[in-house]
């Protein structure tokens, strides 16, 4: 009898969460899932899954917000409509909260941000709020304190979850709303990672007339290039342009956080140090103009780094890896063109977004050779093929993105070189295997290229040679740091 009464009391909280929580999918979590290509219902099947989990944790802090009149009222309602404002941005153009967009919102002129409220936004978010009115009546009903410790305990349970879910795969649950928001404002505010020299040697450069297009590549394995004597013909381009290629580079360091920083500094694979030098900073003290030029959403791993450039010019610096409508690298190209302008001194870096997963947004459509490609997003339900065919696809990209800044280097007038490394590898099925992060050999070995103008050439004869003549020799990555130095003709004064 007892325990029927309990179930009756509880039946009225119990609805007033479920609608709560699909209000919260409606409006908030299920933005982070809009866009995700999917083939077929088992596919779907997963990604519903995957929300299902994240709900379930969000859950669990949401209920704790319900526990007072007040701070649901307060609490609970600032929340929602401070995500639904976020929500809104990702279910219509894919953005991705990320640090870059969190110092937008925080430090943008107010002209740009009222450029963001239009119609349909103001639109959304009434609708937001007159849901959240609906349910503040609905909470005000729900007087019975029943339940509340059973709840409570299931709460924190759901809360321990996302614990363990971030655990076990980081960013599983972190990369989406809300969690995402946190982790902007996180990294905004965080230190940066990476501690760097203010420090530096006298250093000076050899002349006055030099740039150097240094291009930093995402996920672009060695041995998927024609260049390196892949099977399909990968690099017809680049095979034209006589680039040296060096095949045999590796690193341990097979995710963006840990490789970015470490190809950018003086840090080497196997020994730390206290602090490390920029190459920009150097090359800054050398005399050189600085500019980055990146695809990529700045990561608190590295943001520091890009930072001791003296110019940054992000291309789509709202849109991370996650999102299915980021630009591709291309739009980076009249950037590039605009800049050789300016100066005849030059370390200029191109950033991209390269080969990374998903590689259909990697690629434009008339790169689509190898077919048939993947259509979803869930690994398990495309073949080890098709992932191989939208993989090369975006190799061929490569190939043309790179000759073109070849064409530009060419148009160039002062000796250019042009200097390409891939931050790490990827497993495209090898053991079971895919990706990266890992420790498989397919990801420790990244495409390394090199370029020099003909005026490069003849002007430094001797590094043309030195460098050239290390192609077929095994290194690390710990060499471009070197080679950059190397090609900028810096030395200790
Ligand atoms: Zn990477």
């Amino acid at each position: 009898m007892q325990i029927r009464a309990f179930v009756h009391a509880i039946k009225g909280l119990i609805s007033f969460h479920i609608a709560l929580n699909v209000v919260v999918v409606l409006f908030i979590t299920g933005a982070s899932y809009y866009h995700t290509p999917l083939e077929g219902g088992k596919d779907t099947f997963v990604y519903l899954g995957h929300l299902f989990l994240l709900q379930t944790t969000v859950a669990g802090f949401m209920y704790l917000l319900t526990l007072y009149k007040w701070v649901f009222r307060i609490a609970f309602s600032a929340l929602f409509l401070f995500f639904c404002s976020f929500s809104f941005f990702a279910y219509t153009q894919d953005i991705s909260v990320t640090p870059g967009l969190i110092q937008a919102v925080f430090e943008t002129a107010p002209d740009i941000a009222i450029d963001l409220i239009t119609l349909p936004f103001l639109g959304f978010l009434f609708v937001a709020i007159l849901v959240l009115l609906f349910f503040i009546k609905w909470h005000n009903r729900l007087s019975s304190r029943k339940g509340v410790a059973l709840f409570t305990l299931i709460s924190i349970g759901c809360i321990a979850l996302f614990f363990i879910t971030e655990m076990k795969r980081l960013n599983t649950l972190k990369s989406r709303l809300p969690y995402n928001v946190f982790n902007g404002i996180e990294d905004y505010y965080g230190a940066p990672k990476f501690r760097l020299n203010t420090m530096l040697p006298k250093v000076t450069k050899q002349t006055d007339s030099l740039t150097i297009i240094f291009i930093l590549g995402e996920t672009v394995r060695a041995d998927h290039l024609g260049i390196n004597g892949y099977d399909r013909n990968t690099t017809p381009l680049l095979e034209e342009q006589q680039v040296i290629s060096f095949s045999k580079v590796y690193t341990s360091n097979t995710y963006t956080a840990s490789s970015l920083p470490q190809i950018v500094t003086d840090k080497t694979l196997d020994v730390d140090k206290e602090s490390y030098t920029s190459i920009y900073s150097l090359a800054n003290a050398a005399g050189y103009e600085t500019t980055w030029i990146g695809n990529q959403t700045l990561e608190s791993s590295f943001a520091s780094i890009v930072e001791t450039n003296k110019n940054v010019l992000l291309v789509d610096k709202y849109k991370s890896e996650y999102s299915f409508n980021k630009e591709l690298d291309e739009v980076m190209l009249p950037v590039l063109d605009s800049v050789l302008k300016t100066s005849h001194s030059q370390l200029i870096t191109l950033h991209m977004m390269g080969s990374h997963w998903y590689y259909e947004n990697r690629y434009r459509e008339d790169f689509r050779k190898y077919t048939p490609v993947i259509t979803s997003k869930y690994i398990p339900s495309v073949t080890k093929q098709e992932m191989i065919n939208s993989y090369d696809n975006t190799i061929l990209y490569l190939d043309y993105f790179l000759n073109e800044v070849i064409e530009s280097a060419k148009k160039n007038e002062t000796p250019t070189a042009v200097f390409y490394v891939s931050d790490h590898g990827e497993s495209l099925g090898e053991n079971g295997q895919f990706l990266h992060a890992g420790e498989a050999k397919e990801q420790t070995n990244p495409a390394m290229l090199l370029w020099f103008s003909d005026s490069f050439k003849d002007r430094f004869e001797e590094q043309t040679k030195n460098i050239s003549e290390a192609r077929n020799k095994r290194l690390t990555t710990n060499i471009v740091y070197e080679y950059l130095r190397e090609i900028a003709t810096i030395k200790r004064q």
